[in-house]
Parts: C-alpha cells; structure tokens; sequence
C-alpha cells in the first residue's frame, strides 16, 4: 500500500483548540495557535485536521490566519470534511466546498472526507451523489485523496468500502477504552479497513480528554511501566503502535498539550507486547468507572433550542462521580457553566442531540441523571 500520508504520524485535530472565553467556543485564541502551528512544523509534522463545524464554523478562519497566511503551501497537508447536516441539495456539497476553500484560503484540499458517516448519513450521502462528487474533486485538482469518517458498525464499514474501493482512507475513532466496545466498535471496524487494504486516520485517540485523566488505580498502572511518561501518551501511542495506522489526530488545546505530544511522537517508539497488554488492562478498570462516555465533540450542541452545554455537564458528571470528588465545589462549577447554559432540567427532550451525536448515547436520560446530581 502506497502511503497517502505524512511520515510522522501526528496530526494537530483543529476541534478543541485554545479559547480566549472559555465559555465561548467561537472564541479561538489565534495567538497561542500560531505559537502550537510553529513547535508543530518545527518539529516535523504536517497534516491539519479541521471540518466545516468545528468551533461553531470558526476552525477553518483561524487556520487560514494561523497557518495558511502564513507558511508556504507545500510545507503542509490540510483536511477537512463534509457533513450531511449542512447539504439538503446536489448544489449544497458545491456551496460548502466553495466556501471552505474560501474560509481556509487554500485553493486545494490535501485530503478531503465526507464526514460522520454513520447509519442516519449513508442514505443522504449516496442519494446526493457525495462520492462521485468528490471523486470529480479529486480529477479536478482540488482533492488529492478522498476519505471518509465513520461512525458505526463493522457491517456497514464492510458494505461501504465494498461499494466504494476508489476511497483511499478511512478516519475512524480508536481508543483503548473502545476497542472492544459494541457500540463504537474500533477494532471491528479496524480489521475491516485492513481487510480492503485502507490505511486509517484515528481520531478521539484520548477520547475526548478520557484517557487524560484516569481514575487513581489506572493512573498508577500507567506510571508503573515509566513514570516519566505522561497519562495521555499511553493512549495516542497505543493507537499509533497499530500498523494500518497511518495518521493519529490529537486535539491539542494548549501549548502544554502540544508540547507534551510531541515529546513522545517525534522520534515515535510502537507499544511492547507487554505494554499493550498492561494498557488493555487500564481500560478495563477505566471502563468499570465511567459514568456518560461523552467525547466532548460539541456536535450536539448547536442546534439545542434550551442552549444546555450537553459535553460540559456531562464532563463535570463524571467527574463528580469518581472517587474522592469535590461535591460542593462541582456544584458550584454547574452553577458557573449555567451562567452561559440552560439547565440540564431544561431540556425540552426534543432529541436533536441524541439524532447527532456520534457515540449515540441517551443524552436526555443522561441529563436527568446530572440535574438530580448537580441541581
Ligand atoms: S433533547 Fe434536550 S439537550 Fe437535546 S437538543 Fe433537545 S433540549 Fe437540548
Ligand atoms: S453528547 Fe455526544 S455529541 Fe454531545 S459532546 Fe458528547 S459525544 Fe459529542
């Protein structure tokens, strides 16, 4: 298999970038970006990931202003993607791209993919034509490989590639605590893009900030086998230990972040044996744990007519219901999110959310349970 990608296997995911207002996720701190794009290049890595939504439709402005105006094109490979919710129309995929290439600056995307394919999308995608029109893209110039991210089971993975082999790369979401998971399905969904000979981009590696913080015992598992390696290492290089593999995006949020995540990838060493057995193990006792998977994506957050900031909450849930948590004072954080949020008791059950979030979780029952928690 020819590999489409860079050779350090980094990319910088453009969805969590640093805030100015941290209650504002439209407000990027371009600064500190610049300062994240330039360690990144320095040290090697080139492949960005940004979509049409991210932050609230901002991403790809403070890429043009953080990296696009300012270092020359052939120094880096930038990706972003297409998403059902924003076509109705044939004539939408062209309004989107057109403006993306406007919004980013650049005037040919490195990689593109038709983004969150999952059951609800793949009807919608094949009856508006999105592969063959970005097959057109690609003869255009305009995209030099063409991809997809995926949000469901293995089967219709297999289906998909089987009906599609001019796809030339899969993004999926692989982790350590999914990898056995019914649900997300991340080492069934792997084998099957192994099986169509398709390299993989991973995304929520450290699943959404999850496997940064771990309970106690997991943490101390993880510092046993080296103590100077940071907790989320052990996930970014899990994933990136696997051989199809070709791209591993981390949300960096800061400079610390960066900083760290560069430590380990640039001179990148594959997980033992051992050391991949050690961190299954982790994820078991983390999965025995956790309360509402939540990724942090922030999908469900737009549309919510109650304006409830879904991921915050449900972070501050799960933290609240491990070991040793400050009850008062994350009762009073509830408060402080809500001076910017409707109550999680607001929530109309409209289900907007639970029609778009990827990880398909209850999300209204999963609000009950923070509001009797928290309220
Ligand atoms: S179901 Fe509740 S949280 Fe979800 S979008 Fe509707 S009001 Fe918002
Ligand atoms: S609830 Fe779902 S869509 Fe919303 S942030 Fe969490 S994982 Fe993403």
């Amino acid at each position: 298999m020819q590999n489409i990608f860079p050779e350090k296997k980094l990319g910088f995911g453009l969805m969590r970038l640093p805030l100015l207002d941290v209650t504002d996720d439209k407000t990027i701190d371009v600064e500190q970006v610049k300062t994240m794009v330039d360690m990144f290049l320095e040290k090697g890595f080139t492949y960005f990931d940004t979509a049409w939504m991210y932050h609230s439709f901002q991403s790809e402005n403070a890429i043009k202003e953080a990296l696009v105006d300012r270092i020359p094109r052939d120094k880096y490979t930038l990706a972003t993607k297409l998403h059902s919710n924003f076509i109705q129309t044939k004539e939408d995929r062209d309004k989107v791209f057109n403006e993306q290439l406007r919004k980013t600056g650049v005037d040919y995307f490195d990689y593109y993919l038709i983004h969150d394919i999952e059951v609800d999308s793949i009807q919608k995608y094949e009856d508006l034509e999105a592969f063959q029109w970005l097959a057109e893209k690609k003869r255009q110039g305009l995209v030099k490989h063409m991809g997809f991210s995926f949000h469901a089971t293995a089967d219709l993975l297999d289906e998909i590639l089987t009906r599609h082999p001019e796809v030339e790369f899969v993004q999926l979401q692989i982790n350590y605590l999914d990898w056995e998971s019914e649900k997300v399905q991340s080492r069934k969904n792997y084998e099957v893009c192994v099986k169509h000979n398709k390299p993989v981009i991973v995304m929520e590696p450290v699943k959404g900030g999850t496997l940064a913080k771990v309970p106690e015992q997991a943490e101390k598992m993880l510092k046993n086998m080296d103590a100077n390696l940071s907790v989320p290492s052990w996930a970014i290089r899990f994933v990136a230990s696997l051989p199809n593999v070709k791209m591993v995006l981390s949300g960096m949020s800061n400079i610390e972040q960066m900083r760290d995540n560069l430590s380990y990838m640039e001179d990148f060493k594959p997980l033992t044996d051992l050391e991949i057995t050690t961190v299954h193990a982790v994820g078991e006792v983390i999965n025995s744990g956790i309360t509402i998977p939540c990724t942090g994506c922030s999908y469900c957050t737009p549309g919510c007519p109650m304006n409830i900031q879904i991921p915050k909450y449900f972070s501050l849930y799960n933290k609240d219901q491990r070991d040793g948590a400050d009850h008062a004072a994350n009762k009073a954080e509830y408060q402080k999110i809500h001076e910017t949020s409707g109550l999680a008791s607001e929530c109309v059950a409209c289900g907007q959310c639970e029609g778009i979030c990827p990880q398909k979780l209850p999300i209204i029952e999963n609000l009950k349970l923070v509001a009797a928690a928290l309220e």
